[in-house]
């Protein structure tokens, strides 16, 4: 079994797209670590796309913001107009879906999805002290994470902490591993290019990848939906 795990979306169809197909023949499953919404133009786009293709997914911080479940004074100003456009663009079935999308952590098999650490959905898992902090609720060897938009994450040793530096990591039963496959549809890494990884429990592999796609478009369509123009500019640069 190999599966295509992807974050953060955020209603980049060209982006997702872009993923769909670099990926194509070479995952046996599809896995989401939340934010399917938020930022981007085509939120009904893509929760429909999650909703026929994606068995396991979690909800994120943009998805409790955009349907409600989330108070919007802790959002910044641009964040916030984009949940408010979302929310009112939002068909009422893929409103419920996402109302209804389940918090993690989410355990499959050996491993668990959470949007942003182990303990709190909206935590941010960025320095290698907050992930020594996560350690003590990982209840799982492997747990995928998004909600940072940097691909990469963490080793766990009973010694210390590492980043994750390569691009195709052979897993160790030893220690724990945090993951993030980056983000689909808003990358924050300086990389502008989608990124997502396949993971495979029998081969023992994490492989993560970058795909380019047509920026240019989505940033049409936001600008054209009257989303704030930073959304659109950030984009081009991955940050
Ligand atoms: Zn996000």
């Amino acid at each position: 079994m190999r599966y295509l795990i992807l974050s953060d979306i955020h209603g980049n169809l060209e982006a997702l797209t872009s993923v769909l197909a670099d990926a194509k023949g070479r995952y046996d499953s599809i896995l989401n670590c939340g934010d399917l919404v938020g930022y981007g133009p085509d939120p009904n786009a893509v929760v429909e796309w999650c909703r026929a293709n994606t068995p396991v997914l979690i909800r994120g911080n943009h998805d409790k913001a955009c349907v409600g479940l989330q108070d919007l004074e802790w959002f910044n100003p641009v964040a916030r107009k984009s949940a408010v456009w979302t929310s009112e663009v939002l068909t009422e079935q893929n409103r419920e879906f996402l109302r209804d999308l389940p918090k993690g952590p989410r355990a499959v098999d050996d491993f668990q999805l959470v949007h942003g650490s182990p303990q709190d959905e909206d935590e941010y898992l960025v320095s290698r002290e907050e992930a020594q902090n996560a350690a003590q609720f990982v209840d799982r060897a492997i747990s995928f994470f998004g909600h940072t938009h940097v691909q990469g994450g963490f080793i766990l040793h009973r010694n210390g902490v590492r980043y994750v530096t390569t691009q195709r990591l052979a897993l160790d039963r030893d220690v724990a591993y945090l993951l993030n496959p980056g983000s689909v549809g808003q990358p924050r890494d300086e990389d502008p290019r989608a990124g997502y990884l396949i993971y495979s429990p029998e081969e023992r592999f994490v492989e993560f990848f970058r795909v380019e796609y047509d920026v240019m478009r989505t940033q049409q369509k936001i600008l054209q939906a009257g989303l704030p123009e930073l959304l659109a500019y950030r984009l081009q640069f991955g940050k």
